[in-house]
């Protein structure tokens, strides 16, 4: 059971007229034929901006278009906000996000600085990670051949990017990752692009923004993004089915529930969702976006979390384990989730889909018997209850994070041209460095928000800088270093 989302609407009267039904719209149209010509102009739009999804993205949107002063309301398909960020409090009694946990780089990440003020807690993901060999951890030494392999590997795929052509990642590997490299493609791939890396571009990865801290939202991330939807006006339950643009100036975005004219339109639906078709678009979408939508689908990244008893982990909070595994049926843990007895298994990747497919029990199933394989048989009776996520079937999302397919690379940005200046993409997969985050998303509805109010003349153009920016001068180039303490960063570049 999920937690029941909160009620959003409660104020949207206040900032935009009700859904339009279809007669309503033929009195409005009666109405204005008789209206002089101002009132008319007026009356043409239902508001501002339309924002098309009420996940990070379109919440960040519909906050900056309130803050300049302008109306806009938010239409959501499912019946809660948040998106592929939720927190279920209910069923074990303490916060399990769902689906986005770690908020990475908190120093520069946008909604960090929202907890505190909504009177949540953010505290620091414990920076040592740790990797379990058969029944036991991995030495400092392993350790230190295992971070070794991993900057080989990233160097291999950084190298390929900045070549000509894009290749997978999986091709850019280098060939000696010894008996670590099944340990790192499911570290680099399914556990943090939710595919495996021969389905990764080098380019798209190589660009990806340095992860080199986290930090946890003691009450979920979930929660902290529902706060953030507090007084947007919102309406849930209402899928936009189709988008029409063919007249001058204005969006008509349809819904079982009726229509809402706009001057402009900000779309925030998964690449999935798009790339499947489920928004109707007229005219159609752009070959080269359609294109695009189909380079950045989903890959696929579920949870099961497990309610134990006892600390079979030890005693440490927020523990990230990977195992050091010679196949792809693997996974990832988050132990005793900010202190609670609660750990998060993820598997991700081309397995996870499969296993997913299978169903909740068949995943608890492999879950537990893997534990078992690291931790011995008795964690099984540690094992009081069981839940698993199944994001490829929630019907408007359908599956994790947009990393691009090989030869891909170059969908991030037409995904940010505005389609005849009226409509807008954002989310994740709309950010060509911070893709797959919240952060990215974030910052992705704001630019939207701000680049449909600027072609509105809603808000002014950034002035250029008076005087020319000094040129920054050339940072030598990082080395790798050896790390003497036994942790790392899966993600650090
Ligand atoms: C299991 C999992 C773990 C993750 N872990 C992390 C993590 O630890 N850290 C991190 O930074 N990121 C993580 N991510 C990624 C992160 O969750 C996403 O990048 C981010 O939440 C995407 O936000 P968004 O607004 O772009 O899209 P979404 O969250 O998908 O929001 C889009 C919204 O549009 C709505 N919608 C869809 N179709 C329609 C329609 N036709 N009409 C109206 N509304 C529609 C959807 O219901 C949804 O609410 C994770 C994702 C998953 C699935």
């Amino acid at each position: 059971m999920v937690a029941p989302a909160k009620n959003t609407n409660l104020r949207i009267a206040d900032v935009v007229m009700p859904l339009l039904t279809r007669r309503s719209l033929l009195a409005g149209a009666a109405a204005a034929m008789a209206a002089p010509s101002l009132a008319l102009a007026q009356k043409s739009y239902d508001v501002d901006i339309v924002v098309i999804g009420a996940g990070v993205a379109g919440i960040a949107a519909a906050r900056r278009i309130l803050a300049a002063k302008r109306n806009v309301v938010l239409l959501e398909a499912a019946d809660r906000v948040g998106g592929r960020c939720i927190t279920d409090i209910q069923t074990f009694g303490v916060p399990i996000d769902r689906g986005a946990h770690w908020l990475y780089s908190p120093s520069s990440n946008p909604l960090a600085r929202f907890a505190g003020p909504a009177g949540l807690d953010l505290y620091h993901a414990p920076p040592g990670q740790k990797i379990r060999i058969g029944q036991r951890y991995a030495r400092e030494g392993e350790l230190e051949d295992f971070l070794a392999n991993l900057v080989r590997a990233r160097r291999g795929i950084a190298d390929a990017g900045r070549g000509r052509g894009d290749v997978s990642c999986g091709k850019a590997l280098p060939k000696v990752l010894g008996d670590w490299r099944d340990t790192i493609e499911f570290v680099l791939g399914p556990f943090t692009c939710s595919k495996d890396l021969a389905d990764v571009s080098a380019t798209d990865f190589s660009r990806m923004a340095p992860r080199n801290s986290a930090s946890f939202c003691r009450q979920g991330l979930g929660t902290l993004v529902a706060r953030l939807a507090d007084q947007l006006p919102v309406r849930l339950s209402t899928p936009v089915t189709r988008i029409e643009t063919w007249r001058r100036g204005r969006v008509t975005v349809e819904t079982p529930k009726g229509n809402i004219v706009a001057r402009a339109a900000i779309v925030t639906a998964s690449t999935s969702v798009l790339a499947e078709g489920k928004i109707n678009f007229d005219p159609n979408l752009p070959r080269r976006y359609t294109d695009a939508l189909d380079h950045l689908r989903l890959g696929s990244y579920d949870r099961v979390a497990l309610e134990m008893t006892g600390t079979p982990f030890g005693p440490q909070s927020d523990d990230l384990i990977f195992q050091k595994s010679d196949s792809i049926r693997t996974a990832g843990v988050l132990a005793n989730v900010s202190g609670n007895q609660i750990c998060m298994v993820d598997i991700a990747g081309k397995f996870g889909r499969e296993l997913a497919a299978q169903g909740e029990r068949a995943m608890a199933d492999f879950v537990v018997e893997w534990l078992t394989g690291l931790y011995g048989a008795d964690l099984r009776q540690s094992v009081k209850r069981a839940y698993a996520t199944r994001w490829n079937e929630e019907p408007f999302v359908l599956g994790a994070i947009s990393a691009a397919s090989p030869g891909g690379q170059f969908a991030r940005s037409v995904l940010m041209d505005p389609i005849r200046n009226r409509i807008w993409f954002a989310g994740e997969a709309v950010d060509e460095t911070r893709w797959g985050t919240v952060g990215g998303a974030w910052q992705s509805g704001e630019r939207a928000a701000e680049a449909a109010m600027r072609q509105l003349g809603f808000i002014a153009a950034p002035r250029e800088p008076a005087v020319a920016p000094r040129r920054r001068r050339r940072q030598p180039r990082r080395q790798p270093s050896r790390q003497t303490q036994p942790s790392f960063w899966p993600f650090r570049n």
